[in-house]
């Protein structure tokens, strides 16, 4: 099974979750692919002289609750299926944490780390000018998402502006200078937290005297460390693309996010051990957050986590396969579409504000981000004890009836 592409795979997460709400086999059909899917071919000039030509994808899957909404992501494996899948999670995502918005996901097939700030502008600008008519601030909003920022998104915005005027609602995750949200860029890690931090107290868990190891730090995972760190929950590995660091007495936070945020790799840190990113996912740990890639728990690694929690802050980090081999271990599994749901749930606060051109204090912002996150943590945990499912299936389920309920009262099936 661990041979299913991602798409696939999160179709069967589906499968598994319209099976515990009786959903209707034409719905099922409706909601199992995706509304749109546009791919278009982005031709960069090299700062050699030379062209690389790259492909682009926006995928809208669901708008039956409101406009599409989702990142956008550079990175090699980010092809049509990828992109699928993650649309499709952005439905679930959205509808679960009932937020008005439905879901989409875009991503360019490249490795952006070779090409230059320059390169990497005509690029974005290229692709969005490209996908411009399927956007629009009720119709598809995008955000960052992995190997983009708000760097991106200003010119992403920018690209757009230039076509329809000042449109800074056209993407979140955007620079403060111009409608961007205090409190959005850290939302994501700082909302895993929030999450872990309401699972600890419905499970009776103190997180006081455990450990947590963090793979992947970018956005995500250095600010999910930073707020851990905040609250004394003591981080005792993270890593990168490059591998990883470990310190049995807990990592420094601070450095270390210093260090990431400089552009350096956390390898680089001193005082502490090495470790690889698979030892990193196999340590002795009590919470495993992974915060890079999809996939990295699968069938041939999945007995051997040794975390009895792991809250997924990246999207599908767990195959069907190893998700399997962690609800039978007992190991308790936080799925990404609630993890993680504080960027858009941060992003849905960021386009509001711009909407009504009135900018929130950070505190307000992190109020009502956990507001919205202990919620939807509330009901998939009374979901999930009730009908004595995993979370995933519950967190799915909720997702899936809300978007069910829309797209019959608005007549679309
Ligand atoms: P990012 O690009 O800022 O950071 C990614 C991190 O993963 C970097 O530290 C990178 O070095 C590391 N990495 C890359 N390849 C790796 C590998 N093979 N092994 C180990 N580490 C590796 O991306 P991000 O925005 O932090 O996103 C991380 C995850 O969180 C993704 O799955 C993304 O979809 C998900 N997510 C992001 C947001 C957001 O607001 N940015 C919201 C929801 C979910």
């Amino acid at each position: 099974m661990d041979e299913l592409n991602a798409h696939e795979a999160v179709n069967v997460y589906f499968d598994e979750a319209a099976a515990t709400i009786d959903l209707h086999d034409e719905m099922n059909d409706v909601l199992k692919s995706s509304y749109r899917e546009l791919a278009v071919q982005v031709p960069v000039r090299l700062d050699s002289g030379g062209l690389l030509v790259v492909r682009g994808y926006r995928v809208q899957h669901n708008g039956a609750r409101g406009p599409y909404k989702g990142g956008i992501r550079y990175h090699p494996t980010a092809d049509l299926n990828e992109v699928r899948a993650l649309a499709a999670l952005m439905t679930w995502k959205t509808a679960l944490l009932n937020i008005p918005f439905g879901g989409a996901k875009g991503g360019i097939e490249v490795d952006p780390l070779p090409l230059s700030a320059g390169e990497i502008e005509r690029m974005t600008r290229r692709f969005t000018m490209s996908i411009s008519h399927v956007l629009g601030v009720y119709r598809d909003i995008p955000a960052p998402d992995v190997n983009t920022n708000a760097q991106v998104m200003a010119w992403m915005m920018d690209a757009y502006s230039g076509k329809e005027g000042y449109t800074p609602a056209i993407v979140t995750g955007k620079p403060l200078e111009f409608g961007g949200a205090p409190g959005r860029e850290a939302a994501t890690g700082r909302g895993c937290v929030y999450v872990l931090a309401a699972a600890a107290k419905h499970w009776g868990v103190d997180l006081a005297d455990k450990t947590v190891a963090i793979q992947g730090f970018g956005n995500v995972g250095s600010w999910a460390g930073a707020e851990l760190a905040n609250r004394g929950i003591k981080v005792v590995a993270v890593s990168d693309r490059f591998g990883g660091v470990y310190r049995d007495s807990g990592l420094d936070m601070p450095d270390l996010v210093k260090l990431a945020r400089s552009g350096r790799s956390v390898t680089e840190a001193e005082d502490c051990e090495r470790l690889s990113n698979d030892e990193l996912l196999e340590l002795d740990c009590d919470v495993l957050l992974p915060a890079a890639l999809g996939e990295v728990i699968r069938k041939d690694n999945a007995d051997r986590i040794k975390a009895s929690i792991v809250l997924e802050a990246a999207n599908y980090p767990t195959t069907p396969d190893g998700d399997k081999i962690l609800n039978d271990r007992g190991v308790r599994v936080i799925p990404d579409v609630l993890a993680n749901g504080g960027g858009v749930v941060g992003s849905y606060f960021e386009w509001t504000q711009n909407i009504q051109q009135f900018t929130w204090k950070e505190s307000r912002f992190n109020d009502e981000l956990a507001d919205k996150l202990e919620e939807g943590f509330d009901s998939v945990a009374g979901f999930s004890d009730y009908h004595q499912c995993s979370m995933r299936t519950a967190a799915y389920a909720i997702g899936i009836a809300r978007v069910d309920k829309a797209a019959h009262i608005r007549g679309y099936v």
